[in-house]
């Protein structure tokens, strides 16, 4: 199972506690290390996770095997395929 990891935007420290959520229902997080607050995405690691999954789509047309193989829902993985990588 892949995990994605969430740091801090400022400092990059990872040792983030959970604060509360956005307007929009986005879990919030508090930096232990420099206080920063607000909405932490794991971005890069959706963009890596995703890169390799609609890879990997290419040569196996499997979603649910390459959800199971990724450590993604089914779900996740459909969207994933269907949309090329915006570059
Ligand atoms: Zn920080």
């Amino acid at each position: 199972m892949v995990e994605g990891v969430k740091s801090c935007r400022k400092c990059g420290s990872e040792k983030l506690v959970k604060n509360g959520k956005n307007a929009v229902g986005n879990a919030k997080y508090k930096c232990n290390s420099c206080g920063f607050s607000g909405v932490i995405e794991s971005k890069h690691y959706d963009d890596e996770l995703k890169e390799q999954v609609v890879k990997a789509s290419l040569e196996r047309s499997s979603s649910r095997g390459l959800a199971r193989t990724y450590g993604i829902s089914h779900q996740t993985a459909l969207r994933w395929i269907k949309k090329k990588p915006r570059r």
